[in-house]
């Protein structure tokens, strides 16, 4: 499937430092251009967003429900509930490429285009190259850095020197918990050269303040996975204090076996923890930031995405305006309200009334399937990229009874 050519005009588009009221949006190659290119296609009464990039997830832990019953003193306790779980057992059944595929489309389906799936390569390599989505590629890798930690990748000196030498993200879990070792993650973490610029700190829940001060002075990033953290252990990080001390902070699903079911749920979570523990709003701008730029920034891939921008690629979500404050009306979005997703260049997912995104007929029975997707009580025809009712069919086949998501509730 290429890359369409076409100017969507009209369009209300949303970018953190600036709102355009009727702009044009240039695809061009699977970039955004300067000039009008292919179809022209008017989308006044919509608006147009970054494509959202969910900054933490392990995309084989892709299904429901969420096991564990919390809270824990660590990660250990929740890993070895769910690996004993009759849940985990059903999901082994799928193989990594109905999972992988599985994760595509609760993705898409929630306005992502761009993920970090936290595993070691040797799992996601070839899945990389013909996912919908965007993967992070280029990382090292830690899972984290107590003395019971799963070994991800190499010993986490060579991870770290790698991360050093090639200048990618060196990724880990850290103080995930509130047993001794998990506190002293970071001055582990810093024993081992391993928290610098290049840092992608995951969970954070137990940093103190000499913690969250060290991150900041690195100008390490930090993800925040609020939801999988109050489900597991009732706490989460201390974001005002990172947000004050001007931390990259970004805010990411984690699996939805402890996390989210999407990213779009995890905005609402965040807004609403940050009122219940500190008494004040976070903006909605700042959610926004927090699954765009931000991971975009943290896995050095803010030239291409991360903003609409002419130049980067053309990774955008379009949902209808309600004309009230646009980041406000992201983060209070729910699936249903999502028109188009399209990533460099290729719808992923439209609703049937701008089916004249693809022109060719041919294309659009090729590439595509004519769905229904239903949330609650909505029901919207739509198109998919892809086989989507082909793979539920497997899935529900795979573990003989009719399994339903609600993250890909499509007939
Ligand atoms: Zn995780």
């Amino acid at each position: 499937m290429q890359a369409q050519n076409l100017t969507l005009h009209n369009i209300k588009i949303c970018n953190l430092d600036k709102i355009t009221i009727s702009g044009k949006l240039c695809l061009n190659d699977g970039f955004l251009g300067s000039e009008a290119t292919g179809n022209k296609i008017d989308l006044s009464g919509y608006i147009a967003y970054p494509g959202l990039f969910n900054a933490h997830d392990h995309l084989l832990g892709t299904y429901l429900p969420r096991v564990g019953n919390g809270p824990y003193l660590c990660w250990k306790p929740w890993d070895e509930d769910l690996k004993s779980a009759s849940i985990y057992r059903e999901r082994n059944k799928l193989s990594i490429n109905q999972i992988y595929m599985l994760s595509y489309y609760r993705h898409i389906l929630s306005g992502v285009t761009s993920v970090c799936d936290h595993i070691p390569h040797i799992i996601n390599k070839e899945q990389i190259e013909n996912s919908f989505i965007r993967i992070v590629e280029q990382y090292c890798i830690a899972h984290e850095m107590s003395s019971y930690e799963l070994q991800w990748g190499e010993a986490h000196e060579l991870e770290i020197k790698k991360s050093h030498r090639l200048n990618v993200p060196f990724i880990t879990h850290i103080e995930e918990g509130f047993d001794e070792e998990s506190k002293r993650g970071i001055e582990i973490l810093k024993k081992k050269n391993g928290l610098f610029h290049n840092s992608v700190l995951v969970h954070c829940i137990s940093c103190s303040q000499s913690d969250i001060k060290a991150i900041a002075e690195t100008k390490a990033s930090v993800v925040w996975c609020p939801a999988s953290n109050y489900f597991m252990f009732n706490q989460t990080a201390d974001i005002a204090a990172m947000l004050d001390q001007g931390i990259n902070v970004c805010l990411g699903t984690d699996s939805p076996m402890s996390g989210s079911p999407h990213i779009l749920d995890e905005m609402k979570v965040a807004k609403k923890l940050y009122y219940q523990i500190y008494h004040e709003d976070i903006s909605s701008k700042k959610i926004m930031e927090m699954a765009t730029i931000n991971p975009a920034k943290a896995f050095k891939l803010d030239k291409l995405v991360g903003s609409l921008e002419i130049g980067k690629k053309a990774d955008i979500l379009i949902l209808k305006d309600k004309r009230k404050n646009p980041y406000d009306q992201l983060i209070e979005a729910q699936p249903e309200n999502i028109e188009i997703v399209i990533r460099e260049g290729i719808p992923l997912f439209f609703q049937e009334r701008h089916k004249k995104l693809i022109q060719n007929q041919a294309i659009l029975r090729k590439f595509y399937k004519k769905i229904t997707v239903h949330n609650g009580k909505h029901q919207q025809k739509a198109y998919l990229i892809g086989d989507p009712l082909k793979l539920l069919k497997q899935i529900r086949q795979t573990v003989n009874f009719k399994k339903n998501f609600s993250f890909f509730n499509i007939s």
